[in-house]
């Protein structure tokens, strides 16, 4: 029977995850004395629930050494040929690829987390006896077409077939339904909260008339769309392009196209989820990559789009995103860790967590175990790995070992980096945001306001959507408007007044700082402002709420306005970091600088190549 999650279910469901991360929370699951590492068979991180992501319990070793705490190594009781810290999909790729060329390898994934896969991280429900799938991070292989063909090779060999997403992704549902993108305007800046919605569906004066905005800006924003208009007249393909790519889009609109600050304010974060700064930070360029030119007005007369992104729809989607991925992988690596044998079968398959570190096993995976100090033995012949795990410290001897974690982690963890190799590496900030998952008992609200996405001029979360219909294998997706769905709320920290990585230092400490009850306290303020218009009230149409939060998010990439020129790529920080450097190989997707599968897997293919070659 369904079960009403009170506003006393989520607070206490923080305070156990707290409390439990001031206890250490490793012994309560593998006891004071974690002789075995192998996991109970009722081990299941993906259905818990509260502040899921970067969980409590998973950050605060490599935060303490960061801040200078050191442990002595500790008892030397296993060896491998290869030693991985990270176990996103990096991680897990390069146990395969090396394993490929080595069967008979002793390998060793250590992760920090209670689960595996890093970013791409599952998140379940149970609704009327029903699992729900949600994605908790990573979430599409966007545009396959522009993988490497190391990475689509290797997606093909786990069993991902991204052509059968035509067919598993209803393309068509929410268009026939005729739901729409709506924007719900601010209080503090257009004085009123309100929705609109038929953003790019409705005629733009139909919309621009129902938005709070002044009528010169209501003009405007038609203007911007209908006038059909080269904004910089006179100048080559070429130079529109270099005026592009050294302008900010809020400057763009501003300057050349000449919108009223309400309008800039309105599309101020719009890509908040994406870029995770405003658009005075992103070039005016980048927008034709992202919205086609079609949903963010102002350059689609000025430089005609040709090919790129935009061209694939966005729909090689699994229910938990690429979690699907990394489940494929550890099926791969460790078989009876989750039973069936196709893509399909994957989704609703139950992977069994105490599979993953068998005593004897050659491919082991050990969650929960933070590596604190990797470092050649005098010798130079072994890597010496030192991680904490339930509380203490252990030390496993290593032939090679590949760096699959977080550049900017590296260098507190490896001390004998050049100066110059640590530069390359910690220039990588991870941005920070959180994926929040919603569990609603219907849509029905959405489908009566026809709405599908509501986007937050300036709000806590940026937006709010409906799950992405897929649905494969038995799993299958909420098609009725009375079915249960998990929704998808995205929050990004904001700062108006820092740019650059600061701002993202900035928002990973307010992340960790910000209790469950602050995201829940806006879940419920941004789904009624949303939809009580239909009906909706949060206080008894939200029966459970889980916030990924990743205070380590997306690679750092350099496309934004402030990243310099480099005058070969031999100089970008990033190859500089990556070099290896003794028996120690650098992987994961800050490696690549891209926030994507694809450099996440291409990073481990060529990192395993220098560990097979050194
Ligand atoms: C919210 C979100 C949405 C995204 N959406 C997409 C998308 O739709 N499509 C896409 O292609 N990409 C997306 N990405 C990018 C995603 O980061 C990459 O695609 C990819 O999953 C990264 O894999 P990785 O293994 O390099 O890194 P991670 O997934 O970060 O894995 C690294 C692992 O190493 C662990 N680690 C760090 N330090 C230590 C240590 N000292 N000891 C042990 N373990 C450690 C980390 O905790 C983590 O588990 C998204 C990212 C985020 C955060």
């Amino acid at each position: 029977m369904k079960r009403k999650i009170t506003r006393r279910d989520f607070l206490n469901g923080t305070q156990v995850a707290i409390g439990a991360s001031l206890l250490s929370p490793w012994t309560e699951v593998f006891g004071a004395d974690a002789s075995t590492f192998t996991l109970p068979p009722d081990y299941y991180p993906p259905a818990k629930a509260g502040l899921r992501g970067s969980h409590d319990g998973s950050w605060e070793t490599m935060h303490a050494r960061v801040a200078g705490t050191s442990w002595p190594a500790g008892p030397m009781d296993e060896k491998y040929d290869l030693v991985i810290v990270g176990g996103g999909i990096s991680g897990l790729s390069a146990a395969h690829f090396y394993r490929e060329e080595r069967p008979s390898a002793r390998i060793l994934v250590l992760d920090n987390h209670d689960d595996f896969g890093g970013h791409a991280k599952r998140n379940e429900f149970q609704v009327n006896g029903k699992t729900r799938i949600a994605y908790g991070g990573t979430e599409s292989i966007d545009t396959p077409s522009g993988y490497s063909a190391v990475s689509m090779a290797m997606l093909e060999d786990i069993g991902v077939d991204v052509q059968k997403f035509y067919d598993y992704f209803d393309q068509d549902l929410y268009d026939d339904m005729g739901l729409s993108y709506a924007i719900a305007f601010d209080q503090q800046t257009y004085g009123t909260r309100k929705l609109v919605a038929g953003y790019g569906s409705r005629p733009w004066q139909e919309f621009a008339a129902e938005t709070p905005m002044s009528s010169k800006a209501q003009a405007d924003l038609v203007r911007a769309f209908t006038d059909e208009r080269d904004y910089l007249p006179g100048l080559s393909r070429a130079e529109k392009v270099a005026k592009l790519s050294s302008l900010s889009y809020r400057s763009y609109l501003r300057d050349y196209v000449k919108l009223d600050e309400q309008v800039l304010e309105m599309y101020q974060r719009w890509g908040m989820s994406y870029w995770c700064v405003g658009m005075d930070e992103v070039p005016a360029i980048d927008i034709l990559g992202y919205s086609d030119g079609g949903t963010m007005p102002g350059l689609g007369q000025t430089l005609p789009r040709k090919g790129g992104r935009g061209v694939e729809p966005y729909i090689f989607h699994f229910p938990d995103g690429n979690a699907s991925v990394a489940r494929l992988l550890v099926r791969r690596l460790i078989p009876e860790a989750l039973p069936g044998s196709t893509m399909e079968d994957s989704v609703t398959a139950r992977l069994d967590y105490s599979a993953l570190d068998r005593e004897g096993a050659k491919l082991r995976i050990r969650l929960n175990s933070t590596a604190v100090n990797v470092t050649h033995t005098a010798d130079s012949k072994a890597v010496d790995v030192t991680y904490v795990h339930a509380g203490k410290a252990r030390t496993v001897r290593a032939a090679k070992c590949i760096m699959a974690c977080y550049n900017s982690a590296i260098p507190y963890i490896c001390p004998d980096l050049s100066e110059k190799q640590r530069a390359g590496l910690a220039y990588n900030v991870k941005v920070p945001l959180t994926y929040t998952k919603v569990m609603v008992p219907n849509w029905r609200a959405f489908a009566d306001l026809a709405i599908r996405f509501v986007y937050f001029t300036n709000d806590f979360y940026k937006q709010v959507e409906l799950d992405y219909p897929v649905s494969l294998g038995d799993y299958e997706f909420a098609a009725s408007p009375d079915e249960p769905m998990a929704l998808h709320m995205c929050h990004v920290p904001y700062f108006d007044d820092i740019q650059g990585p600061e701002q993202w230092r900035a928002g990973r400490r307010q992340l960790l700082e910000t209790p469950f009850s602050t995201f829940e306290h806006h879940v419920r303020d941004q789904l009624d402002q949303a939809l009580s218009g239909a009906g909706f009230d949060a206080d008894k149409d939200i029966t459970a709420i889980t916030v990924n939060r990743w205070a380590h998010g997306y690679a750092y990439s350099p496309d934004l306005l402030w990243e310099p020129e480099y005058e070969s790529e031999t100089d970008k920080p990033w190859v500089i970091g990556r070099q290896p450097f003794g028996r120690i190989s650098i992987a994961n997707s800050d490696a690549g600088a891209a926030a994507n599968t694809d450099s996440a897997i291409a990073q481990s293919y060529r990192a395993v190549r220098e560990v097979l070659s050194s």
